[in-house]
């Protein structure tokens, strides 16, 4: 059990104490019209959590009293998402469809006590009937019907002798209750579909409202469980029961807060929606929030169960990032997985004073991993590294292979630089190198102080394998709809090189490729000839760096690039400052950490800060073009400064400039130190945005392209691009695109 008591158990310890259960009873109810999501996951926790908690047991139970949505398949991989997190049903897979005789009989019941009526209103007059907020609602004529015609029209709906929508039964209850879903709520509803268990046996299928708290109390179930915006429906669920006057013991509903994630969708419908519209490959796409997606990506069920338990149960919704997510799966991998090396762009290393081949024992599991297992890595005078593991000219802090730097070869020898050979046109495309015999690993007696380790594969034994890096699919915490979309949300990398070890002794499927993060052999595509990895997750995270605030750091403090792609703890001044960042300032977890973490950057920010309130624009220049600048110098040989970071900012809020033109000022801010403002005035950069002077502009533009108007006019409106364009052109980047947008659209009509 968790340690933590959450409020749903302390309810069920109550319960079981004072009587009010004899037995803990739950379900996990979802509507099989959908992949589950990790949403579902948290329900599917708490549920079969709490029985197995207190010795009672859970159902699984399809609620599929909605025939056009729902679909085997989808109950399918709701059986097999709960099996995958570890859990058991108890009996068989129960079906509200089972309960539908029953549930028929109850509503028969409460028609025959004059608690419910058969309505014949329009739909949109139902709702027109029933109020507001604030005004009471109004009952429908037809609730004065009597017992007999309620009786006889029911069953001639049953029957099938009235469309879609003709009539509907209802609860008598009370049409000014405050809780608007007291107002004579739908019971029942005519369907005229084919119903994916119960066929076409039925025409009239019961509502949410009716079916669940039947359903709960046919099956037993003590406590039932569900999210938050169930709340106002406990009325109903009450008043059902207790109107039809059951035997007990009945069940009693209880609410928690549903999860939400950032950079991502969570409900079912809009799933659906990425799952048709091809933007992802299916329900098990790896950068989809589903349980099949997660599993298919390589994460495990330790790691979802464990997230969920981390973030709790609570009574507020609220957003988690994403982050915690990631950092549970790293955590759970970290201990358990093989440590091997894969080239994701490869670089080739000759190596001119070695003309050997040897085999070199490398373990697979760090020092700190109580794991053992080891592989032989050949090693020749051929071999690979990361393209970006060597840089010509390289900033101070670039801590691998250059000119000047030389590096270690993970598990094998110290190489340095002799020559760079590059094609035609420049492109660096092999390394002439020289390794130092003394200094193999383990036994290294050379001397030679290196500043980091790099992975590597031998050039002739290691094998190719394709790679797909994941990322999140949206690039903002809260999508609205596709525009959102990430476009880099995968990459397929075709002609990554692994070591032979990986594919031959297979030693797991999941692996921890050095300094790249966690990967996980797809399930699907992999074939020896054709082996194929999902990229699980980083190495690093932003949500590490806050919860490993409190463990003592060992290391010095490197900057920037660790030698081991560990993670270096923040003092307890960057998290103050992290937390300050985020929570007051609201600004994005990568931008606040980069912020935090860097002295330099944070005092300008912060004196840039204290001129103009404007947190993000200016974190956002700060740590982009201000960060990038004092990679090459210190601070006080930059040509401007935080006022006039602020100043550059301020006109672009202001609209005085455009984004666009903002580069142009900032590249003369780095090299005269001028103002911004004077920067504007002197080469006449303000942005254009009265539509007087840019109409004329516009209109020069239409009558030089005849034939483009007439191709528009003809339908082909991607023209309309070429018309902006043409205008922004003329003005030297200096017209208000969206001012353009509009009047070029408007003269065009
Ligand atoms: P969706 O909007 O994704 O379709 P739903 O609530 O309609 O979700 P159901 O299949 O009816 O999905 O839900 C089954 C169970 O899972 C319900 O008890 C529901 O409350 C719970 N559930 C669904 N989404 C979440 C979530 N995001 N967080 C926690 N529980 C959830
Ligand atoms: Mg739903």
């Amino acid at each position: 059990m968790s340690e933590r008591k959450d409020f749903l158990r302390t309810i069920v310890e109550e319960d079981l104490k004072s009587g009010k259960c004899k037995e803990v009873v739950t379900r996990f109810p979802p509507e099989p019209n959908g992949f589950p999501h990790i949403g579902h996951a948290k329900s599917i926790a708490i549920n079969f959590g709490i029985a197995r908690d207190y010795n009672g047991y859970c159902n699984l139970r399809m609620d599929d009293t909605n025939p056009t949505k729902e679909d085997t398949k989808y109950a399918q991989a709701l059986e097999d998402a709960v099996k995958w997190l570890g859990f058991e049903w108890k009996g068989d897979v129960r079906h509200t469809s089972d309960y539908f005789h029953q549930i028929y009989d109850y509503a028969i019941q409460l028609i025959k006590m004059g608690k419910a009526y058969v309505d014949s209103l329009q739909e949109d007059e139902i709702r027109e009937y029933r109020g507001t907020v604030t005004e009471a609602g109004k009952r429908s004529k037809y609730a004065n019907r009597s017992i007999e015609e309620n009786l006889e029209l029911f069953e001639r709906m049953k029957k099938g002798e009235f469309k879609d929508g003709e009539h509907i039964l209802r609860a008598k209850i009370d049409m000014s209750a405050a809780n608007m879903k007291m107002r004579d709520p739908l019971m029942y509803r005519i369907r005229h579909a084919e119903h994916f268990r119960a066929g076409d046996e039925w025409c009239v299928y019961p509502m949410y409202d009716f079916a669940h708290c039947l359903s709960d109390y046919i099956e037993g179930v003590s406590h039932s469980i569900c999210t938050l915006e169930f709340e106002n429906n406990r009325d109903i669920y009450n008043w059902v029961l207790e109107t039809l006057n059951l035997t007990p013991p009945r069940p009693y509903q209880h609410e928690f807060a549903r999860l939400g994630i950032n950079y991502t969708v969570m409900s079912k419908r809009k799933l659906l929606e990425l799952v048709e519209s091809k933007v992802v490959s299916g329900w098990d796409d790896p950068r989809l929030p589903t349980i099949a997606g997660y599993k298919r990506r390589g994460y495990t069920p330790e790691s979802i169960l464990t997230f969920c338990d981390q973030i709790g149960i609570a009574k507020a919704n609220s957003m988690v990032d994403v982050s915690q997510l990631e950092f549970c799966i790293r955590d759970d991998l970290n201990p358990k997985v093989p440590r091997v090396m894969c080239v994701l762009e490869p670089l080739k290393i000759t190596i001119t004073n070695y003309d050997a081949k040897e085999d070199i024992d490398a373990s697979y599991y760090p020092h700190d991993v109580p794991k053992e297992g080891s592989r032989k890595l050949p090693f020749s005078s051929e071999i690979y590294i990361e393209r970006d593991d060597f840089m010509e000219d390289a900033p101070k802090d670039y801590f691998r292979l250059t000119p000047t730097q030389s590096v270690r070869l993970k598990h094998a020898y110290i190489i340095t630089c002799k020559e760079i050979i590059k094609d035609d046109e420049g492109n660096i495309i092999e390394i002439k190198a020289e390794y130092s015999a003394e200094s193999k690993s383990g036994s290294d007696t050379s001397g030679i102080k290196v500043k980091s380790a790099i992975h590597w594969v031998d050039a002739k034994e290691s094998k190719e394998v394709e790679v797909r890096v994941y990322d999140r699919l949206f690039s903002v915490e809260a999508p609205a709809d596709e525009q959102d979309l990430n476009p880099n949300s995968l990459k397929v990398i075709k002609n990554a090189r692994i070591e032979p070890a990986v594919i031959e002794q297979k030693p797991d499927v999941r692996f921890q490729f050095e300094r790249q993060g966690y990967f996980y052999a797809d399930p699907i595509d992999y074939s020896d000839a054709k082996p194929v990895f999902n990229k699980i997750v980083g190495l690093k995270g932003s949500w590490d760096k806050k919860t490993k605030q409190n463990e003592p750091t060992t290391k010095p403090q490197v900057k920037k690039e660790q030698i081991d792609g560990e993670v270096v703890a923040m003092t307890a001044s960057e998290q103050a400052l992290f937390q300050r960042y985020t929570d007051t300032l609201k600004l994005n977890s990568e931008v606040a950490n980069t912020l935090a973490r860097d002295a330099q950057l944070s005092s300008f920010y912060e004196e840039a800060l204290s001129t103009l309130n404007s947190p993000i624009s200016l974190a956002n220049i700060v740590t982009n073009e201000v960060a990038r600048e004092l990679k090459q110098m210190q601070v006080n040989e930059l040509k401007f400064n935080p006022s006039q970071i602020a100043e550059l900012v301020s006109i672009i809020d202001d609209g005085t400039i455009s984004n666009k033109i903002a580069k142009q000022v900032f590249e003369e801010m780095l090299t005269s130190g001028k103002s911004p403002n004077k920067i504007v005035q002197e080469k006449g950069l303000v942005q254009i945005s009265d539509p007087d002077v840019i109409a004329p502009i516009i209109d020069d533009i239409i009558a030089k392209n005849p034939d483009n108007v007439s191709k528009f006019k003809a339908g082909n409106t991607k023209l309309l691009g070429f018309f902006v364009g043409q205008v922004l052109k003329s003005t030297g980047g200096k017209a208000n695109p969206q001012v353009v947008n509009k009047l070029v659209a408007q003269k065009l009509q």
